[in-house]
C-alpha cells in the first residue's frame, strides 16, 4: 500500500514536471494589418513594426489573420495597408483568412458568407505566391461559427472544399477590451490610465493562461497544446514582449499553429450551437455536460471595461 502511494506521489511529481517542461503554445493574431482607433498609416506602421519586433525578438512563430476589406481605399487597392502585411511575410509570419469585412455567420445568409470568405482571400493569396507559400487557415470573425447546426456546417464544409483548416482557440480572452480601453485613453491624451491599463494587461492574461490550464487538465486530465487568440493592436504593440516574457515563465515553448493542431485534442469535434463566440475547451465541455465548465473564468477588471465603454463581456 505505502510503496503504491509512493509511486503515484513520484508519478505524478514526474509527470507534473513533465507538464511544465512540455507547454506548448501557438499564438495567432487576428484583425490584421491593424485593429485600433489610431487609423492613419503613420500609426498603423508604427503598430505593425512595434508588434513585429516584439514577435521576432521572442521568436514567436505567429500566425496573422487579415480581413482584406482594410486594404481598401473605397474600390481602390491601398498599397500603403498592404505594405503592413508585406513587412508579416518578410518577418517569416504566416498569414491566414479572416474574412472580408469581418461578418458573424448569424449576422448574414451562407451564401453571402461564403463569398465573404473568398473575397476575403485575394490579396492575401497573391503575397504568398511570392512567397512561395499557399493560404492554409481559417479563423471565423467573433469565434462565431454559427448558430444553426446546418449553417455551421454548411461553412465547415464549405472550407474544406476550399482547402481551409478551421484556426480553433483554446485561449480565448478580451485582449480587445484592453485594446479598446487602452485605445480611448490615449486618444483623450491620458497617460496614466494607459499606464493602468497596460499593467493590469499581462496578468490579466496571466490569469487566464492559469484558467485555461486548469480546464484542459479538467477535461482532458493534461494540459494540450495551446492556441491563444490576441489581436493585431496598440496594447499589443506595446505589451507583447511582456506578455512573450510572462509564457516562456510559464514554461511555454512557442510553436506553429500546424504544429499545435497535432495534438490529437484538436480531432474533437465543435458542436457548439449558440450565438457566443466561444473557447473550443469550453465547446468541448459542453458536450460532455455542463459541469466540466470550469467555474470562476477571470474577468476584465471594472475599471478597463469602463474606460472601453463595454458594459460587460
Ligand atoms: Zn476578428
Amino acid at each position: 500500500m505505502k510503496f503504491t502511494l509512493y509511486l503515484v506521489v513520484l508519478f505524478s511529481a514526474f509527470s507534473s514536471f513533465a507538464q511544465t517542461r512540455q507547454r506548448t503554445i501557438a499564438v495567432t493574431i487576428d484583425d490584421l494589418p491593424v485593429v485600433s482607433t489610431r487609423r492613419d498609416i503613420k500609426n498603423r506602421r508604427e503598430i505593425t513594426k512595434k508588434l513585429l519586433a516584439h514577435i521576432k525578438e521572442a521568436k514567436v512563430p505567429a500566425i496573422g489573420f487579415v480581413n482584406e476589406n482594410k486594404l481598401f481605399n473605397g474600390a481602390e487597392r491601398d498599397e500603403e495597408q498592404i505594405d503592413l502585411l508585406r513587412m508579416w511575410l518578410d518577418a517569416e509570419l504566416e498569414l491566414g483568412n479572416h474574412t472580408f469585412s469581418h461578418p458573424s455567420a448569424d449576422a448574414i445568409e451562407p451564401e453571402a458568407y461564403q463569398a465573404d470568405i473568398l473575397r476575403g482571400e485575394v490579396i492575401t493569396k497573391e503575397l504568398l505566391k511570392t512567397k512561395n507559400t499557399q493560404i492554409r487557415f481559417f479563423r471565423h470573425p467573433y469565434l462565431q461559427t454559427g448558430s444553426k447546426m446546418e449553417v455551421k456546417n454548411s461553412i465547415y464544409e464549405f472550407l474544406k472544399v476550399h482547402n481551409y483548416i478551421v484556426a480553433p482557440v483554446s485561449i480565448d480572452n478580451a485582449d480587445w477590451i484592453f485594446a479598446s480601453a487602452y485605445d480611448k485613453a490615449f486618444d483623450k491624451g491620458d497617460k496614466k490610465l494607459m499606464k493602468q491599463i497596460g499593467d493590469a494587461y499581462v496578468p490579466y492574461m496571466e490569469s487566464k493562461m492559469d484558467y485555461w490550464e486548469r480546464q484542459s487538465v479538467k477535461l482532458f486530465g493534461r494540459e494540450i497544446s495551446q492556441t491563444l487568440l490576441i489581436h493585431a493592436n496598440f496594447i499589443n504593440s506595446d505589451y507583447f514582449d511582456d506578455l512573450a516574457k510572462m509564457l516562456k515563465k510559464r514554461g511555454y515553448k512557442f510553436v506553429t499553429l500546424e504544429e499545435s493542431l497535432k495534438d490529437e485534442a484538436y480531432r474533437l469535434p465543435d458542436n457548439f450551437t449558440r450565438r457566443a463566440g466561444i473557447s473550443w475547451l469550453h465547446r468541448w465541455a459542453l458536450d460532455r455536460g455542463k459541469d466540466f465548465v470550469l467555474p470562476n473564468e477571470p474577468l476584465t477588471p471594472d475599471f478597463v471595461l469602463k474606460a472601453a465603454g463595454v458594459e460587460s463581456e
